[in-house]
């Protein structure tokens, strides 16, 4: 650091700060230093609690922000002749908040925080001068900011559209062959040999559920592409809402009865039929079914209830609501479980089958679930007070519908 006299102090904090008074640049320059620093001298260290700030004389300095370990840092912005760096921290008497650095030799004028708050207490047009160029700094870091979310958006929309078109040619590419492996399974079935030999029959009963495991496992792929690409176009025709919940719990008793958990239908008498996608409605009560009994222990509840409610906008619309007494769900996952593929935990340590106590899953079931409600312009979600293996306090999911589906505009 070499520390200069030469420079003309007083010009160049009119610089920084307009409006100052002859006698108020005269303080400040009295209790500010002139120094010059090499090229890649750090001013100001983000995170440390340091007490000076500086006004650049001459040179150039970048200010820069740790992202990530992976991301490193990124320049938010160049500061030259004028600019007034590190005050902000000073303020505020917080760590900084982004490192300085010299890009060239850089003359800069320094002073001490208890300083630079003597000035500010003396000076008001000092202290709105300063809080005019905060505020300005701030709105430019939002700029940044926004700006950034908006091409990270971009890329994450993209990528998203990438994994789609990946599902949907596994799926296709799955479903051909699987065909294939279940006719000939069926042909095999038919011999007497095989009937006969209970040791054969059962290696072919376990085939054929797992065949069938997989093609249902491949169509909620399909499901899952076509919910989301955006030029889903819904097939609306009425829908007897009670009838499709007893219907799927129907045929699910067998699976709950297995693990002795009582599926109870509670529906309100006055709750109205829909006009909707039946296919895909059907699809996503079934998910909501599956996955009460799959996240609850043997032994439990699911209560499955269905009402007439009043939608944002007056809108006539339909509640059915999926509660458990199952394993729960935290509020940070609240919103994280209805992506693609989110699953809870670590999905290689989940037990096989569907409707298995924390059974295996591609974690997609929320996704169709949240993609049906909204192309029915409705919503879904869950509401929990939380995980707990040990009081199992369960969740209750929402799938909340208009009874009519609003038009398409075209
Ligand atoms: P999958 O069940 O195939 O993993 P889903 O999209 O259906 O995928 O669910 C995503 C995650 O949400 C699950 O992995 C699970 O952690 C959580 N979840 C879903 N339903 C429930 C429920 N009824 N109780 C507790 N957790 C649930």
């Amino acid at each position: 650091m070499i520390e200069i006299q030469s420079f003309d102090k007083k010009s160049l904090l009119h610089l920084a700060f307009t409006g100052l008074t002859e006698d108020e640049l005269q303080q400040m320059a009295a209790m500010s230093r002139l120094c010059t620093y090499p090229s890649n001298h750090v001013l100001c260290h983000e995170g440390a609690y340091e007490g000076v700030f500086y006004i650049i004389a001459d040179g150039i300095a970048t200010i820069s922000k740790n992202i990530s370990e992976q991301d490193g840092e990124r320049v938010l912005r160049i500061a030259g002749k004028g600019d007034l760096v590190g005050e902000m921290a000073l303020i505020q008497n917080v760590p900084r908040s982004a490192t300085v650095r010299t890009a060239t030799d850089c003359t800069v004028l320094e002073m001490e925080k208890k300083d630079f708050e003597t000035m500010l207490s003396r000076s008001p047009s000092m202290a709105i001068n300063i809080i005019r160029t905060t505020l300005d700094r701030i709105r430019e870091n939002d700029q940044i900011a926004i700006q950034d979310l908006q091409n990270t958006n971009k890329v994450l929309h993209h990528l998203d559209r990438n994994k789609l078109e990946f599902i949907q040619v596994a799926a296709h590419e799955l479903r051909t062959p699987l065909t294939v492996l279940k006719g000939y399974v069926n042909v095999l079935n038919s011999f007497p040999e095989i009937k006969a030999n209970p040791v054969l029959s059962e290696v072919m009963d376990g085939i054929v559920k797992g065949a069938d495991r997989m093609h249902e496992v491949v169509n909620t792929m399909l499901d899952v592409t076509r919910i989301d690409s955006e030029t889903l176009k819904l097939r609306a025709a009425p829908v007897l809402l009670k009838r499709v919940v007893s219907d799927i719990v129907h045929e699910l008793t067998k699976a709950a009865t297995e693990r002795n958990i009582e599926l109870t239908i509670a529906q309100d008498a006055d709750t109205p039929n829909i006009n909707g996608d039946p296919t895909l409605i059907q699809k996503a009560i079934y998910h909501l079914i599956v996955n009460a009994i799959k996240y609850t222990p043997d032994g439990g509840k699911v209560i499955l209830r269905s009402y007439p409610i009043t939608m944002d906008k007056d809108i006539p619309g339909v509640e059915v609501s999926v509660q458990d007494t199952g394993i729960g769900v935290d509020a940070e996952q609240h919103e994280l479980i209805f992506e693609k593929f989110y699953q809870v935990g670590d999905a290689t340590v989940h037990s096989s089958g569907k409707t298995s106590f924390k059974g295996g899953g591609p974690g997609l079931g929320l996704a169709i679930v949240r993609g049906v409600a909204r192309a029915h312009g409705g919503k879904a979600w869950v509401e929990s007070s939380g995980h707990d293996e040990v009081n199992y306090s369960g969740s209750t999911f929402y799938l909340q519908l208009p009874i009519d589906p609003p038009t398409p505009s075209t």
